[in-house]
């Protein structure tokens, strides 16, 4: 099992309870889990299950499915038995479908009582098979589905609303004394996602799955992602997360695994450290840091390669790269930890750097450094 890092070094996390989703701990201190959900036609069994295949290669921990229709619920029993991950069900509307998601092996099922027809009257029982199967839920209140009469009295989805929402379904669970759900408090708008979540985090104990909905194509997806995020983790507040993006699923899981990287909360993977180039630069560093990422993009070993524009700092500003280059009068200072070794023609450049990069990923592995 890979020992994925606990706790953020910028703060304590908050103190949530700790459910399961299948086999994955989600809140109680466990490892920030990320999470994707397949475009498919779940009912394509086949093509749901390659997508979620690419999904657990790139790093996801839990998978979410649409089940808009019985043929979709159909599915659920042989998605669930071959999927490498465990799977949640995502219903609205129909509650049919959430029994049908227990019945089939689903780790958990995620609701949104906005869109449930009569939850007040069905929670209960979705409460009981859940319990009886036991396996969590997800509450998941988003703007766009706000219940009309918290929409009119608060006047929009605000924070207050949305939390109101939250607060409604997570009481009304707890009265039947099912606890084991997780929330999420979703809205497109950064500002508004991040007041949500911190107003819900001071109210309980519940794990909290982060996500800005609807953030957008892969550019302002990421950026969005990022900042929430990154305001709330910084904070201690989320326990499993979704990048929502207007792009392939596995890109989502790339985003997250690689924000929760760089938020100290796993370990490092691959990375790239470039410098921007500027009027010292005497080689085309975007160019040249671009064929060096897509020639090691499936390295995992954790090596840090840098690539500077100029001789006059490159070594000295990437001490903290494994390998790297400074380039300069057609020529590739290549250099381990800060100190030069050879220098190469420019040609050669990233030849070098992948022999180097790939050998030194090798030793890692032998010495059983890749998590
Ligand atoms: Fe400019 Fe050299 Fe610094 Fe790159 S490493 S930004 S080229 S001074």
């Amino acid at each position: 099992p890979v020992d994925l890092t606990s706790e953020s070094p910028l703060h304590p996390r908050r103190k949530s309870r700790r459910i399961m989703v299948g086999p994955v701990p989600v809140g109680g201190g466990a490892p920030i889990s990320v999470q994707s959900m397949t475009n498919t036609l779940t009912a394509n069994v086949p093509a749901t299950l390659q997508q979620i295949a690419e999904l657990t290669a790139a790093g996801c921990d839990i998978v979410r499915v649409a089940v808009p229709s019985q043929d979709d619920a159909d599915a659920l029993p042989e998605i669930c038995r071959k999927s490498p991950i465990p799977v949640i069900a995502d219903i609205h509307f129909q509650s049919k479908y959430v029994f049908q998601a227990i019945d089939a092996g689903c780790a958990a099922v995620r609701v949104n009582p906005g869109n449930i027809r009569k939850f007040d009257e069905v929670g209960p029982d979705i409460c009981k098979a859940a319990t009886d199967a036991g396996i969590s839920l997800r509450i998941g209140v988003n703007a766009g589905s706000l219940d009309k009469e918290l929409y009119a009295k608060y006047g929009g989805p605000t924070p207050e609303a949305l939390v109101a929402s939250a607060l409604k379904e997570a009481h009304m669970f707890e009265d039947v004394g099912f606890h084991d759900f997780k929330i999420s408090v979703k809205h497109h708008d950064v500002i508004t996602m991040v007041e949500t979540y911190r107003l819900l985090a001071s109210k309980g104990d519940w794990p909290l799955h982060l996500g800005v909905t609807e953030a957008g194509p892969a550019w302002q997806g990421t950026i969005k992602s990022c900042l929430a995020f990154g305001a709330l983790l910084a904070e201690g507040i989320g326990d499993t997360i979704r990048v929502s993006l207007s792009a392939p699923p596995a890109e989502e899981v790339k985003v997250g695994c690689k924000l929760l990287e760089y938020m100290g909360l796993r370990p490092r993977k691959f990375d790239i450290i470039s410098c921007p180039s500027c009027g010292r630069a005497q080689v085309d560093v975007i160019q040249l840091a671009s064929a060096v990422t897509e020639g090691l993009k499936d390295v995992t070993a954790p090596i840090r390669v840098a690539v500077m524009g100029c001789i006059v700092n490159g070594p000295g500003e990437a001490r903290e790269a494994d390998l790297g280059v400074a380039s300069g009068n057609g020529k590739g200072q290549i250099f381990i930890k800060g100190k030069v070794i050879k220098t190469v023609p420019e040609d050669q450049i990233v030849d070098t750097l992948l022999t180097i990069a790939n050998d030194i990923a090798a030793q890692m592995e032998a010495d059983g450094q890749v998590p």
